[in-house]
């Protein structure tokens, strides 16, 4: 049944999907959004902003619009220093985009601003928010007829694609690039589209195919000056470090890390955004490969901080991958269980945060109604990859649902819906060595229960039993049914005396419960409380014997106080 309901919803999902994207191409014609205010969201923005950024703010607020032109380049490097501010990109993407409106900026300006823009929302986490200003990019460059332009706003297309995990698809757009002629500006998109492509073959787990493609970028260098190619060597270089690795050349890896860090040491533009935090990634697994452990520890808080946030999902599984197979082959099952957790964690948070975008439709923000045929392609092979990242996503989730689905039904008791043996066995593990209290209780004569009024009122003892020490226990602590009428609590971070108190408490619930027949249903319990080499299982086990010797209806413990 329950599965019959999970495809049911996954199905609806698809549709849903599907029904979305075939109806945003339909009307891809009249999509206009001017709805965002960029003014107001500045005038926002300078209520809150730091010293640099106030600056920034008043520095382009002295410019009267006729003037946006002549200044834009200035305008724009004027938000460089604030980039890595809180609220830096989102300054930066005001001005530009207020700049765009009102400035009647040439082509050339326009394609400047909007490739601003789109690097300022990658900065800002806005991935969604960088489709418009590149498919804008795309459009004015059509309508320029620069086919160079043309190439780099398709490059940039797929870039983001990559960012969704889209990376097959994205060296598909990259290799379909025409290369026109062998000027120093097409040398150089080469170089960006060949590291592009080689990491992509990296993230599909394809290092030679990878190497091959990193071994030809040298090639392209004469078209740099120093400074710029320094840039893209780094990258370069640290990417080779990385294939080498995955191959098992550990020596040639470690020998292109430690060039790259020299270089980045002297780098001083940078074109290339997030090469430094590459480079960290990089030495980070190497060193488990090199068994430099402490490394590892001293760098694995700030990678993993960077892995969190990072808009690059690659970057985070490595570094994960990385911590995982370091605590495995270290043998720390905690933090290999803690590190998974975490890992979980960012995972929901991303994947609902992308489920949250897509529903906020951020493409219906395209501003513009007469769509050439490239530019309506190049949309619907976005929308392509967005159901494609819908529907795995909603297969991912299905799986999530399953997995915790099948984990509750393998620890859960059928009968009583406590908790069963088999997690027990996997908590008390977990928890023998800290300190802990052990309680278990034990229906008294249950069996003539049995016998008087037949199996079925039995089992309902069971049920009835066991709800009520969970309705007692709350959602602090967790009830196990460890056998047939034997059930077991396990308290951690709880005196002892509130112990008592709460068995106490159970105890004197299952007396006062009301039953249908002529019953009178009480438990026994033993609870042990946790000390140095002792086995509270055990005694507590000890202890419930003695109370079923003695009275019954009782709780004994070994509390010393
Ligand atoms: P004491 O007071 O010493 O605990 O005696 P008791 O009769 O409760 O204990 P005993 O261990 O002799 O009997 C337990 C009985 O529980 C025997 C078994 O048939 C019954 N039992 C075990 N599992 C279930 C179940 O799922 N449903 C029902 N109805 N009975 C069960
Ligand atoms: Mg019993
Ligand atoms: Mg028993």
């Amino acid at each position: 049944m329950k599965k019959l309901i999970l495809l049911l919803a996954g199905i609806i999902i698809i549709s849903v999907a599907t029904a979305f994207v075939v109806n945003e191409t339909l009307h891809s014609h009249d999509v206009s959004d001017r709805s965002v205010d960029y003014k107001k969201q500045l005038i926002e923005l300078s209520t809150v902003c730091k010293s640099l950024e106030c600056q920034v703010i008043a520095d382009f607020n002295r410019f009267n619009k006729n003037e946006y032109q002549n200044n834009i380049e200035d305008i724009a490097e004027s938000i460089r220093p604030i980039i890595n501010y809180q609220n830096g990109p989102k300054i930066g993407t005001a001005i530009l985009n207020i700049a765009l409106q009102d400035g009647d900026l040439n082509e050339e300006s326009q394609l400047l601003v909007l490739d601003k823009i789109a690097t300022l929302r990658y900065k800002d986490n806005d991935l969604y928010g960088m489709i418009d200003p590149s498919l804008k990019y795309i459009d004015i460059a059509h309508e320029s007829g620069d086919e160079l332009k043309v190439a780099t706003g398709e490059f940039s297309l797929a870039l983001i694609i990559t960012y969704f995990k889209g990376y097959d698809f994205a060296n598909k757009i990259i290799n379909s690039i025409q290369y026109k002629d062998s000027s120093d500006e097409w040398k150089k998109l080469k170089t960006r589209a060949t590291l592009s492509l080689a990491e992509n073959k990296l993230a599909i787990n394809k290092p030679k195919k990878a190497l091959d493609l990193l071994e030809n970028v040298d090639q392209y260098q004469a078209a740099y000056n120093e400074e710029d190619w320094r840039d893209y060597h780094v990258y370069l270089l640290s990417l080779r470090a990385e294939a080498y690795d995955e191959i098992g050349l550990s020596e040639k890896a470690n020998q292109c890390l430690m060039l790259a860090q020299v270089e980045l040491e002297k780098d001083k533009v940078s074109l290339l955004l997030d090469k430094h935090i590459l480079i960290k990634i990089i030495e980070f697994k190497l060193a488990l490969k090199n068994e430099n452990y402490s490394l590892i520890e001293n760098k694995k808080e700030e990678l993993l901080k960077i892995a969190d946030r990072t808009n690059q999902i690659r970057f985070t599984k490595l570094v994960y991958s990385t911590l995982f197979d370091y605590y495995l082959k270290t043998n720390n099952t905690i933090e290999f269980y803690n590190l998974n957790k975490r890992y979980n964690a960012v995972r929901d948070e991303r994947q609902s945060a992308s489920y949250h975008l897509l529903i906020s439709n951020k493409l219906k923000q395209s501003e513009n109604s007469h769509l050439n045929e490239d530019h309506q392609q190049s949309l619907l092979f976005l929308k392509i990859a967005f159901v494609i990242l819908l529907v795995i996503s909603s297969l991912l989730l299905m799986m999530v649902v399953k997995i915790k689905y099948l984990n509750i039904e393998t620890y859960t008791d059928p009968l009583t819906r406590s908790l069963n043996r088999r997690k027990f066995m996997i908590d008390y593990e977990g928890i023998a060595q800290k300190d802990h209290a052990f309680l278990i209780l034990d229906i008294d004569g249950f069996k003539a229960i049995n016998d008087s009024f037949g199996h079925e009122v039995g089992d309902e003892v069971l049920e009835k039993v066991a709800r009520e020490i969970a309705l007692i226990l709350g959602n602090h602590h967790k009830c196990y049914r460890i056998g047939g009428e034997e059930f077991v609590v396990l308290f951690t971070l709880i005196e002892p005396l509130d112990c008592i108190e709460l068995a106490e408490d159970i105890r004197r619930s299952v007396e006062n419960l009301q039953w249908n027949h002529d019953l009178k249903v009480t438990i026994s319990g033993g609870l042990s409380f946790s000390g140095k080499e002792k086995n509270t299982y055990k005694l507590a086990d000890e202890l419930l014997y003695n109370a079923k010797r003695t009275s019954k209806n009782v709780i004994l413990n070994d509390s010393i106080y």
